[in-house]
């Protein structure tokens, strides 16, 4: 990327429409709509400012080797990843949800997750998981699933599972229960540590502008 532009690595969906109001904060107007068009580098109306579309979980990655100069990415995304090499400057709060434990409605969870027993936990997010159940001294299967995670418990694969709940239709919907929450979610600002030393002034105002349209969202 040339060096006197800012990529902005983002995934379409929550992520994307979220972040806009804070890219206006800063003057910043994608121009292109990306429900709308298959390009994945989209310009806006300031030259020196790109936007890349990345699947969430790749936008660590991304901003880690400089492919991105910075990003937006949820908390459960960036704990699975691990964070190497990325600065995290700012909570931005938004794309809020939880990340939760789920059982079907007649799994006695308060007794089966006990010190020292054994469950078995379908999961897309296995570091978060592994993580919460070691805090607790609960022993765990973990077993790595890539999506439709409701699924686990009702076919027998899994006790419970550990998923990202933000109404709880989903689980409704599959006669699932949240039993138990094991954090809060939102996004944060990932930046680039060389692009932080070589663009210190356009990343420091991002920041900052960042900073204060998050915070005031909060407030209203
Ligand atoms: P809900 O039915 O509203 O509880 O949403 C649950 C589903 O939406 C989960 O299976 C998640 O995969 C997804 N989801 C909800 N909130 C988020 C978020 N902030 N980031 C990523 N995925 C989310």
């Amino acid at each position: 990327m040339m060096s006197d532009t800012i990529t902005l690595a983002l995934s379409k969906g929550r992520i994307f429409d979220e972040t806009l109001p804070l890219l206006q904060a800063a003057g910043i107007e994608v121009t292109e709509d990306p429900e709308k068009s298959r390009k994945l580098i989209l310009s806006t109306n300031q030259p020196g400012v790109k936007v890349v579309l990345v699947r969430a979980t790749d936008v660590p990655t991304y901003v880690q080797y400089g492919g991105a100069d910075m990003g937006v990415a949820g908390k459960d995304v960036l704990l699975e990843h691990g964070g190497e090499g990325l600065y995290q400057p700012l909570d931005l709060n938004i794309a809020r949800c939880r990340m939760s434990v789920a059982t079907q409605a007649g799994f006695d969870y308060a007794g089966k997750a006990q010190q020292g027993a054994r469950i078995r936990v379908a999961t897309k997010y296995p570091a978060i998981a592994r993580e919460h159940f070691a805090h607790k001294g609960v022993h765990v299967d973990i077993i790595k699933l890539y999506g439709s995670m409701e699924l686990a418990p009702l076919t027998g694969l899994a006790d419970a599972i550990v998923d990202l709940v933000s109404t709880g239709n989903t689980l409704r919907a599959n006669h699932l229960v949240e039993v138990e929450k094991v954090m809060d979610i939102s996004s944060r600002l990932v930046v680039n540590q060389a692009a932080l030393k070589l663009k210190t002034e356009k990343v420091r105002h991002l920041i900052d502008t960042f900073a204060k349209a998050s915070s005031q969202e909060e407030n209203e």
